[in-house]
């Protein structure tokens, strides 16, 4: 059996980022760019009025001499308007400053009389006015490569008038689930000895999260010729294939023995972890490289090992930074005693109270109440004990 965190590092040296391509910006929202992107446009783009009022020489707003409207600046067109001495020009949000203003008084500080106004407070030089290039300006870095892009992230990219940005491909991923008890949810009732298909959904569910909004989803009976037919087709079409179920040494358990019948050999078997320990990494590099994750059918165990070696490989392929592939690990402090009597790491799922970690429910890899309740899990050494109050690490889950 492997560590954690030798199973991991033997994950991430063999996936490779995915080749870059442009994609729409809207396409491009929770991916991760592939190229710098350097501004060209400034932040604001020209000087600007940041509120409705009137343009005009801060100097002249001391006194309480009358100042004539002579013109009118929308936001839009400039219309190159030049401020004479005496006199103030209507000014929107975000309209140009007309030549010769260095300062805009808001509305609510003037007494308007016809054509003209009397400035009831003084404003100073600047005032009101967002100086071009203050917050960006041309030059300056607004996207590194290896960063996520965020819905905000899409806005400062747009401020820039970009169509299109360089991003990693998605992975093409496939989810197949094995096992002859199980019946896909809405194909009917279930007959004695069946139960639901959770972890297709679930697993599709965690690739949407990370940008894989577009999986295949497929069932397979627990049949080895049918098991390898499946497995073939999928690894042909995809760059990964994350197998649920049948990883073990059960009789039943086709995708070990399918994997030996089409030559590949795993990379990785069994990781010293609860839940989990099943687990299987393997890849097929003709006709191109395909990634095989061999997760166990109880949906914890499913769940934790998608986390710990599928969503970093994912990132990588997506084309992340390495900081973005480490677990969020948030301190926390237990709220009872935890024990892992056990030989490998265990991670407890439970809710979170002011940092106060609880497990909930039952910690068995079959129980789904308590993950789908779960906010953190806690991870606990293999013998660790916790006191109540003692501090510790747990991942925050979404
Ligand atoms: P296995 O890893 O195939 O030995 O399955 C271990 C346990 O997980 C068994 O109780 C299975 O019924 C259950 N299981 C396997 N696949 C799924 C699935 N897709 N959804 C829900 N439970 C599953
Ligand atoms: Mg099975």
């Amino acid at each position: 059996m492997i560590s954690e965190n030798a199973a991991l590092e033997r994950i991430l040296a063999a996936v490779a980022p995915m080749q870059t391509i442009p994609e729409e910006l809207f396409e491009a929202l929770d991916r991760y760019a592939a190229e710098n992107i350097t501004a060209t446009v400034p932040i604001p783009a020209f000087d600007q009025s940041s509120m409705d009022g009137y343009a005009l020489i801060a100097a002249e707003s001391q006194s309480k001499t009358a100042l004539r409207i002579i013109g009118e600046q929308p936001a839009g067109l400039d219309r190159r308007l030049t401020l004479t001495p005496e006199s103030a020009i209507r000014i929107f949000t975000g309209a140009p400053i007309p030549t010769g203003a260095d300062a805009v008084i808001m509305q609510e500080d003037v007494q308007r009389e016809g054509d003209n106004i009397v400035c009831l407070e003084p404003v100073i030089a600047r005032e009101n006015i967002r100086q071009a290039g203050a917050d960006l300006c041309q030059g300056q870095i607004v996207m590194r490569a290896g960063e996520k892009i965020t819905p905000e992230r899409l806005a400062v990219l747009a401020s820039q008038g970009l169509e299109k940005i360089q991003v990693h491909a998605l992975p093409r991923v496939a989810v197949l689930s094995t096992g002859d008890e199980l019946v896909q949810p809405g194909a009917g009732p279930l007959q004695a000895g069946q139960i639901y298909n959770t972890n297709g959904l679930m697993l599709r569910g965690m690739l949407a999260r990370l940008g894989i909004r577009e999986s295949k989803q497929v069932h397979c009976r627990d049949d080895l010729q049918t098991t390898i037919e499946t497995l073939k087709r999928l690894m042909d079409e995809n760059d990964v294939v994350l197998l649920s179920g049948g990883v073990s040494v059960g009789d039943h358990d086709q995708i070990k023995p399918a994997l030996q019948q089409l030559d590949i050999e795993p990379d990785l078997w069994r990781v010293k972890v609860k839940p989990g320990k099943p687990f299987l990494y393997a890849s097929r590099h003709e006709p191109h490289t395909t990634h095989i994750f061999g997760l166990p059918g109880n949906p914890v165990s499913s769940f934790v090992t998608f986390l710990l070696f599928v969503r970093p490989a994912l990132l990588k392929m997506m084309g992340a930074t390495d900081q973005a592939l480490v677990p969020r690990f948030v301190p926390v402090v237990a709220g009872t005693t935890l024990e892992n009597p056990g030989d490998r790491p265990h991670y407890l799922r439970g809710t979170l109270a002011n940092d106060q970690f609880m497990p909930f429910g039952m910690q068995q890899s079959h129980a789904l109440l308590s993950l789908s309740r779960a906010e953190a899990l806690l991870r606990l050494d293999a013998g660790q004990t916790l006191q109540a109050g003692d501090a510790a690490q747990a991942w925050l889950l979404d």
